[in-house]
């Protein structure tokens, strides 16, 4: 390396500078979108999917003004962000909001109370037996935790995936209010591959209506633009922002 100069020990993150591009490109086509649709992009929440990149890529996305994230696995999630949250407050020298990070993939029963430590908002509520576990985690939680959670709705009906079927959302939601702790506010999903996702999108912003539920997580780096058209309150990118990922 000429003059033993290394971009790796100095500036972490200076190798990642394509990140900040794409974030930038992302934002304006989120506005554009939100425009042609009449919204507020401000009401539109960005939630950059980290999963299987490295923290050194969640620095660069930082830098770029990026504090809200996703990820799929709570140890990844955990162990990434556990890191990143002891240097963050000095990456920057103004004050900075709060990181925020919201679990989106599959949560199972005996990592409940891990995932209610470390994520804000669990976006994977698929089941009645996660939704005991989850409830017994918050009963337990000291400090008291009060993460967002949104029920993931199975809107293609597929039988390969997670979630809630679309027409059993109602007596689901009833038997969550039975556990006080949880506190529901949003409806997730993840439309069926290669088909038009806009039905679908349409689908759980009504559900997400009839019950009075606020948040609506829907879109992802292939079709968000259609998602912030059809309603969504928050997207969640991974390719469009971290680049392909290496599985
Ligand atoms: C991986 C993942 C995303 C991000 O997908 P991209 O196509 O890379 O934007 C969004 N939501 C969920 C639930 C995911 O698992």
């Amino acid at each position: 390396m000429p003059g033993g100069y290394s971009r790796m020990t100095t500036e972490p993150y200076a190798h990642y500078d394509y990140i900040a591009a794409n974030l930038q490109q992302v934002r304006q086509a989120v506005a554009r979108a939100a425009e042609a649709a009449k919204r507020d992009p401000a009401q539109i929440k960005l939630i950059a999917v980290s999963k299987f990149h490295p923290a050194e890529a969640v620095m660069a996305a930082i830098k770029a003004g990026q504090h809200e994230f996703g990820e799929n696995r709570v140890q990844e999630g955990k162990k990434k962000f556990t890191e990143l949250a002891q240097i963050y407050p000095a990456m920057m020298s103004t004050p900075l909001p709060p990181l925020c990070l919201n679990l989106i993939g599959p949560l199972q029963t005996n990592k409940a109370l891990e995932a209610v430590m470390h994520f804000h908002t669990i976006q994977s509520l698929d089941r009645p037996k996660l939704a005991a576990s989850l409830q017994m985690a918050l009963q337990k939680a000291k400090p008291k935790l009060n993460p967002n959670l949104y029920i993931e709705v199975n809107i293609g009906k597929e039988p390969q995936k997670a979630g809630i079927m679309p027409e059993d959302l109602a007596a689901f939601l009833t038997e969550c209010k039975q556990m006080p702790e949880l506190k529901i506010n949003g409806l997730m999903c993840i439309p069926p591959q290669g088909q038009n996702p806009v039905p679908y999108f349409n689908l759980l912003r009504q559900l997400a209506e009839r019950h009075a539920l606020p948040h609506l997580s829907m879109g992802m780096s292939a079709d968000y633009t259609e998602a912030i058209a059809a309603g969504a309150t928050e997207i969640r990118l991974g390719t469009a922002i971290f680049g392909q990922r290496q599985i």
